[in-house]
């Protein structure tokens, strides 16, 4: 897909102007001068060298990152992304929504976020078993159960963590390190719901915004079409879940192409094909969707489940549904999400939509402390109980950023006058409204140390 070249898709960048999107609505945040800057700036950033033996013998000198941008909350917490466009600005970013996405879903962590700059479909599992041990061992102690925990995120899963968490403990020798990392397999420590648990809170909380009235003209999942780009972890089981729900998913993807039935995937065919495959692509009876196509399909529920920066400024005219849900981190950039604005589309965005992942990883790791696990139901109530008020606080928030818009106006244009006007309060300002103010208590309360 060609994208404009005035468009910043630098996804740092993307994340400051969605934090500054947000700072004129938020109270007193720059009242406390400074505040917004110590807020925003990540705290500690780790860039390490990793050699690794390749099958062939070649040494490949691999680069990994590890971003703790806010421990203010709790420990850092956040996946470990393996793919070729890691870089010290997006991970960043990621471990910057990561701390909106913490104090949001009300989880007592700092935002965090790792990578590895790799090519997955290219290695052996031999090979990203010594990427992912040279990785962590290089981290050292920037990572541990009341540091920093890692999680997995794009192209790392359940067998990974149980890599990070064997090399941590081999260096950590005669303590308890399960809640060292999460998302780990369920033998090793894991909990019940996890694997799920993204796309289990997502649709919980598509399904508490339709109940609330928070998306109008939507009365129910039944019938309703569906369309997904990726089917990894996220967009797998969501694309399950909707469909179990009643919805009729139309469209699915992966990084090779996708698939289209107006009548409606048969998910678990789908999977099958997958499995067997490596792909969704030319599954009988389906038409062939070009890589980016299924963002463009007629549809009433959009979920990129992928990477980032997929919905842009060009080919946001082309989305045809009512409601965009974030699955992936930052698939919208700035410039579309003025564009779905002005079409009267709905971002429900990454950091309300995507964050059952950590809240299970959370639950995981309380259980680990503890050495103990919890009944799946368990896990199902209280991941509900916090997606449905992370849902509540956003709509509250938005409507008092809707009732207060011209008081917020007339405030800002006071201290910076040469600002151009505040932008409408979507769910995405309201979001990181939210938790930015969740963030400035916590900051004022604690103080600036010494
Ligand atoms: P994954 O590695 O399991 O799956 C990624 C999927 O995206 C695969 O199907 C892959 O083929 C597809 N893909 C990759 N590049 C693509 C491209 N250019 N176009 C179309 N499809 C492409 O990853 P995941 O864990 O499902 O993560 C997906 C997104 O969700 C990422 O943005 C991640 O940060 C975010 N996320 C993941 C979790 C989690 O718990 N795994 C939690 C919150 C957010």
């Amino acid at each position: 897909m060609s994208k404009p070249a005035t468009e910043d898709l630098n996804l740092y960048h993307i994340a400051k102007a969605q934090f500054d999107a947000a700072v004129p609505f938020t109270t007193k945040l720059e009242g406390w001068r400074g505040l917004a800057e110590w807020l925003f700036r990540p705290e500690r950033m780790v860039e390490v060298t990793l050699p690794v033996e390749m099958d062939d013998g070649y040494v490949h000198t691999f680069t990994g990152y590890r971003v703790l941008h806010d421990s203010s909350r709790g420990p850092g917490k956040g996946g470990i992304r393996f793919h070729p466009s890691v870089t010290e600005d997006e991970v960043t970013a990621l471990a910057t929504w990561m701390t909106w996405k913490c104090a949001l879903a009300d989880v007592p962590f700092g935002g965090a976020k790792g990578g590895v700059r790799c090519d997955p479909p290219t290695l052996s599992v031999r090979e990203k078993r010594r990427i992912t041990r040279r990785y962590i061992a290089a981290l050292g102690d920037s990572i541990g159960p009341h540091r920093d925990i890692p999680a997995p995120d794009l192209y790392t899963d359940a067998q990974t963590m149980a890599w990070v968490y064997d090399t941590y403990s081999m260096m950590h020798p005669g303590k308890n390190n399960l809640a060292a990392v999460t998302g780990k397999p369920l033998d090793l420590g894991g909990s019940e719901g996890r694997e799920a648990a993204t796309a289990t809170g997502l649709l919980l909380v598509i399904q508490h915004l339709i109940a609330v009235g928070g998306l109008p003209g939507f009365n129910g999942l039944n019938g309703v079409t569906v369309a997904i780009q990726g089917f990894g972890n996220v967009g797998n089981h969501c694309a399950r879940l909707f469909s179990q729900a009643g919805a009729a998913v139309v469209a699915v993807s992966d990084v090779a192409g996708g698939i289209f039935d107006p009548n409606g995937l048969d998910i678990a065919r789908v999977e099958v094909h997958a499995k067997e495959t490596g792909s969704v692509v030319q599954l009988p009876g389906t038409k062939p969707l070009a890589t980016n196509e299924v963002l463009e399909v007629p549809c009433a529920i959009l979920i990129p489940a992928a990477i980032e920066t997929q919905i842009t400024a060009e080919n946001a005219p082309r989305v045809q549904a009512a409601v965009v849900v974030e699955g992936a981190n930052g698939p919208t950039t700035p410039g579309a999400d003025e564009i779905l604005q002005q079409r009267g589309i709905t971002v429900v965005p990454d950091i309300l939509a995507n964050p059952g992942g950590v809240v299970v990883s959370y639950f995981e790791w309380v259980q680990n402390l503890a050495n103990t696990s919890w009944a799946d139901e368990e896990v199902a109530r209280l991941l509900e109980e916090k997606m449905r008020r992370a849902t509540d606080v956003v709509l509250a928030t938005r409507a008092r950023l809707v009732d207060g818009f011209e008081r917020y106006q007339a405030a800002w244009a006071a201290v910076r006058p040469d600002d151009p006007p505040l932008p409408r309060p979507t769910l995405r300002i309201a979001a990181h409204v939210a938790a930015l103010e969740r963030c400035r208590r916590v900051a004022e309360s604690r103080g600036v140390w010494p």
